[in-house]
């Protein structure tokens, strides 16, 4: 998280507090992760950190819903109060071996985005080229981890076959990205997948409409912020949470809803390793 995006959330809270009880009413708030692992990369949590993250959710009493249920209910307008979903991009092993048992024996549900073209040892992200050979925290989940896992109750959602950025590919490609991951997931779990999630956050108008298209329900953006009642769910908002338990509050009290417009340009810039 840039600094200026977290100094401006934290000059937001008191004042978005105020009227938080108001805001948050019939609201859905997102949070994710990537991987659990020993590292300061802007990627990797602590699995001491991750387990603070929670505690915070716990403290600020957050009914955590599955994902296909919390969309479901963000239409119908019945939400409960302080309803939250947990997400975790791109498969790394460590998300199903660690913090998984972690939400398993807290009775938590979460959604796993992963890259299908990836499962068992199949491709390797760019960014984690730069690690050394062998490190652990690059490992991605296998097919069957994750079978195991939907059959301990984990939601999958697809986040592509490739993890392109999607801006930049043509028409057919987008749509070639969507259909054979949802196909491919499906075929390996026996189960409809039936969210997505825009890898790094890339989406325009006419990607969320191919999205729809492709007949998810719902698609998760890299937009902070919360969702109210009526929000897009093909385009729907959710923050990250590193290290900073903070962090965790402002987004469950919704300061990074503030800060958003000034991050909008952000999701049309492809990041760079
Ligand atoms: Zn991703």
């Amino acid at each position: 998280m840039k600094p200026t995006t977290r100094l401006l959330s934290a000059v937001a809270h008191p004042v978005v507090r105020a009227w938080a009880p108001l805001a948050r009413r019939g609201a859905l708030t997102l949070v994710g992760w990537h991987r659990i692992g020993d590292a300061d990369d802007g990627l990797t949590t602590r699995l001491e950190d991750f387990r603070r993250h929670l505690d915070v959710l716990d403290r600020w009493g957050a009914t955590v819903l599955p994902l296909p249920e919390a969309h479901r209910r963000l239409v119908a307008g019945d939400l409960p109060e302080r309803a939250v979903a947990l997400t975790f991009d791109d498969g790394y092993a460590s998300v199903l071996e660690l913090a998984w048992p972690e939400l398993v024996a807290r009775g938590l549900p979460a959604t796993l985005f992963a890259v299908s073209g990836y499962l068992d040892g199949r491709g390797r992200f760019p960014w984690d080229e730069k690690l050394p050979a062998g490190c652990d925290l690059a490992r991605l989940v296998t097919g069957e981890q994750l079978l195991a896992a939907a059959g301990e109750g984990l939601d999958v959602g697809s986040h592509t076959v490739t993890h392109r950025w999607l801006p930049r590919l043509a028409e057919h490609e987008v749509a070639d990205e969507l259909t054979r991951s949802r196909a491919q997931l499906e075929d390996l779990l026996g189960r409809p997948v039936t969210s997505f999630a825009y890898p790094m956050g890339g989406w325009t108008p006419r990607i969320r409409d191919q999205v729809e298209a492709a007949g998810y329900e719902a698609a998760i953006t890299c937009d902070r912020g919360r969702n109210r009642p009526g929000h897009d769910l093909v385009a729907l908002r959710r923050a990250f949470a590193f290290d900073r338990p903070d962090d965790v509050r402002r987004q469950l009290d919704g300061a990074f809803t503030w800060v958003r417009p000034l991050e909008d340009r952000r999701r049309l810039q492809e990041p760079r390793w």
